[in-house]
């Protein structure tokens, strides 16, 4: 087996070390992509040995991500800053906006530079909308800000859905993830909304501990922190959540029955907020 990703794009610019697991090739594994290294590849599977459940909460993080997008397109919202893409999985965020809206407006941010090199797939825009891509890591929330493609891709008069799906659990308390969120939700045009997913160990607690563990124990860029319901909801100060609120994932505005299997095995929660 190789230890080369298939890239489909220009090389990276920032330097890749295929020793050090990442979590977006992590999470690009346990979804079934082909995008990953041998140190990606171990550490997953080692997640997966201790909580074969990891897969299916990646499935679910992902369809909770498209039914979110869905919900806001559904509101009127046009425009989307997600951060913290991920490493292109179709439908990704644009094509699901976009279908609803062909004049909706992305922009894409991640710290991983595998994501960066295949960001041409995140570039495919409808001749209506448009995408853009920024290369910056979510805890240096001014450099976001402050990145010429954002406020040149995005009407800053219009709402925008801050979109941070499965990231925040990889920003530890020290690196204050309540004042990145605050930072970011003080640069939001008026009515604009929040979209987060955040992994939590209230659900089997030993368990998911133990699987979180992995991404230390391995070195890995960034650690697992897994938080409590109460933490979770607290990222939505400033911000009044829509029902059913801060939930499981599978029980947000599910697309039907919600399988009771899904409530044992995904262990994330999710919500959307608007601005204040
Ligand atoms: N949002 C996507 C992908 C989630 S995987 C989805 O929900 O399907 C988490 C992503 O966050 C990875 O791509 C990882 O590279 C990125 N990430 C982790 N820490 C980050 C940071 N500090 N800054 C920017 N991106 C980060």
């Amino acid at each position: 087996m190789t230890d080369q990703p298939s890239l489909g794009g220009p090389p990276p610019q920032s330097s890749v070390d295929p020793q050090v697991p990442h979590p977006a090739r992590i999470y690009d594994y346990l979804l079934g992509g082909k995008d990953h290294y041998t140190a990606d590849r171990a550490a997953a599977e080692e997640t997966i040995r201790r909580a074969p459940q990891v897969r299916e909460s990646a499935r679910a993080n992902r369809a909770w991500m498209r039914r979110a997008v869905r919900y806001l397109a559904g509101r009127g919202v046009r425009q989307f800053l997600d951060i913290g893409t991920g490493i292109p999985t179709s439908p990704n965020l644009h094509e699901v906006a976009q279908e609803a809206s062909p004049d909706c407006r992305v922009v894409y941010a991640d710290n991983d530079p595998v994501v960066l090199a295949h960001a041409r797939a995140l570039l495919s825009s409808t001749p209506q909308g448009r995408t853009a891509y920024v290369q910056a890591d979510v805890r240096r929330p001014d450099e976001i800000l402050t990145a010429p493609e954002l406020w040149s891709t995005l009407d800053r008069d219009r709402p925008v859905a801050l979109m941070l799906s499965a990231i925040l659990h990889f920003v530890r308390d020290e690196e204050d993830p309540g004042g990145i969120v605050a930072a970011l939700r003080d640069a939001l045009p008026p009515g604009s909304y929040l979209a987060l997913s955040h992994t939590t160990n209230d659900i089997q607690p030993e368990r998911a501990a133990n699987a979180a563990a992995v991404y230390g124990e391995r070195r890995a860029a960034a650690l697992m922190v897994p938080r409590p319901l109460d933490r979770v909801t607290a990222f939505f100060d400033g911000f009044d959540v829509v029902e059913p609120g801060v939930v499981q994932l599978p029980r947000w505005h599910p697309d039907g029955p919600v399988p009771p299997r899904l409530l044992d095995e995904v262990w994330l929660y999710g919500g959307v907020g608007r601005l204040h």
